[in-house]
């Protein structure tokens, strides 16, 4: 999908600049041209391509997703789920989390499961047709010196470095930010030494009871499993996750089948899980990757957002949704005092932390229940039998029940 735009005319007064046009800074970019903004987009990718996996939209991102106008634009290829499926690695039911109609009126908003590339589609829709946003591919954001009126953003461009006057800079560049290290935060991601194998399959391959509208979450001992349907039902994604002693080189990696299948053997998994494992041909892998909770943090007329700002283990499906969550309340900020960009910057950073941090320690603790040795992964499954459906979907609340103010 390549798009480029001169960048030499834009004017600094309500611009703001986004460094990284993924989930978090295309969601960024139409919630701030929304509030009146012009909104200069760049991304050192020559094209936005997103890998073969899905997602999943819990109902706080929906509900910021749906406010910002994108719901017919993402309707015809989502999948609401009924339920969250939780079983162990022998088949057996442990509890089934109530989503469909149950979560949507609970939470006012629907859940959803979308193909990444298709989410991405969305977005880019959205930025492409309006016409206070522009958007530079192949333009890595390297510098931002503060400027008279906010900052000056220096963007690689090939071998040319161009200047851009914004009156602030948002770093929505990914775990390895660079602008979170232009902002003098220096924390070193940390590889949870976990690796996340995804792969995508036809639903017509897979078994009739793995295509309803449903997440299965299979957990073992020290790995597991989910897959659910993408593509309006046409496609079922599925990741695998297991212990890993080294990072794979590079972010989305080929795997092959072989890593999957002695991953998830016979002797601790069920022949369906193993069946299913077996369909695809091609594997990509993720390496696993965190940061310790930390307040929110930016500098002067810069900040952070999404993964840049706080990465997290996948265990609550919530990096891309807290991405979201953050481009609301940074847009609502910044139009709350437009003329003072630093201030408005803070007070995001302030609504946000103490939120974030708390979502990222809860997938740390995922990390630890799902991935329980046994004899200890017993006990996990027998509490959570005995927990009750209502009872663990009241869990989540905190998560799913969120407003933006
Ligand atoms: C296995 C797995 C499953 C997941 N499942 C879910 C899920 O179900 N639900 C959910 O909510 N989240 C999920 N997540 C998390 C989610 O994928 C991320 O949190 C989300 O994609 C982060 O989006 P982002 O826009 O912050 O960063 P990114 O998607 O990393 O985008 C950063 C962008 O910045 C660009 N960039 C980098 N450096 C520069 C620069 N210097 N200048 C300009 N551009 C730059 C990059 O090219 C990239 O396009 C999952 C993650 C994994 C690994």
């Amino acid at each position: 999908m390549p798009a480029n735009f001169g960048i030499g005319t834009l004017v600094a007064a309500r611009t703001i600049a986004i460094a990284g046009a993924g989930i978090g800074g295309l969601t960024t970019a139409v919630a701030l041209a929304a509030r009146g903004f012009r909104v200069a987009l760049f991304d050192r990718a020559a094209r936005l391509e997103e890998t073969g996996a899905g997602i999943q939209l819990s109902p706080n991102a929906t509900r910021v997703l749906d406010g910002l106008g994108l719901r017919e634009r993402l309707k015809p290829s989502v999948v609401a789920p009924d339920a969250v499926i939780v079983k162990t690695a022998q088949n057996s039911e442990l509890a089934r989390l109530p989503l469909g109609p149950s979560a949507a009126s609970r939470y006012g908003a629907p859940y959803w499961m979308i193909h990444r590339g298709d989410l991405q589609a969305a977005l880019l829709g959205a930025v492409l047709a309006h016409p206070d946003i522009t958007l530079t591919l192949g333009a890595a954001v390297d510098g931002c010196p503060a400027g008279a009126d906010g900052v000056t953003v220096q963007v690689l461009r090939g071998e040319k470095l161009e200047e851009v006057a914004a009156a602030a800079l948002i770093g929505a560049d990914g775990l390895w930010s660079r602008v979170r290290a232009l902002a003098g935060e220096p924390d070193a991601a940390r590889f949870a030494r976990r690796t996340a194998w995804r792969a995508l399959m036809l639903a017509d391959a897979v078994a009739p009871e793995f295509r309803a509208p449903a997440i299965h979450l299979w957990l073992g001992h020290g790995s597991h499993l989910v897959h659910y349907p993408v593509k309006a039902g046409a496609m079922i994604n599925i990741v695998a996750i297991a212990g890993d002693a080294q990072p794979s080189h590079g972010w989305s990696t080929a795997a092959t089948p072989d890593e999957v299948r002695t991953r998830f053997s016979a002797d601790a998994w069920a022949k369906p899980a193993r069946d299913l494992l077996a369909l695809p041909e091609r594997w990509l892998k993720w390496p696993l990757y965190d940061r310790p909770p930390r307040p929110h943090r930016g500098r002067g007329a810069v900040t952070l957002l999404g993964d840049a700002a706080h990465p997290m283990l996948p265990f609550l499906a919530q990096g891309a949704a807290m991405a979201i969550e953050d481009a609301a309340v940074l847009a609502a900020a910044l139009a709350a005092t437009p003329d003072d960009a630093p201030a408005a910057l803070r007070r995001y950073e302030q609504a946000r932390g103490a939120r974030t941090a708390r979502v990222q320690r809860a997938a740390r603790r995922n990390d630890t229940v799902y991935h329980l040795p046994w004899p200890a992964s017993a006990a996990r499954d027998f509490a959570m039998g005995r927990m009750g459906n209502k009872r663990l979907l009241a869990h989540y609340d905190w998560i799913y029940g969120w407003r933006p103010e």
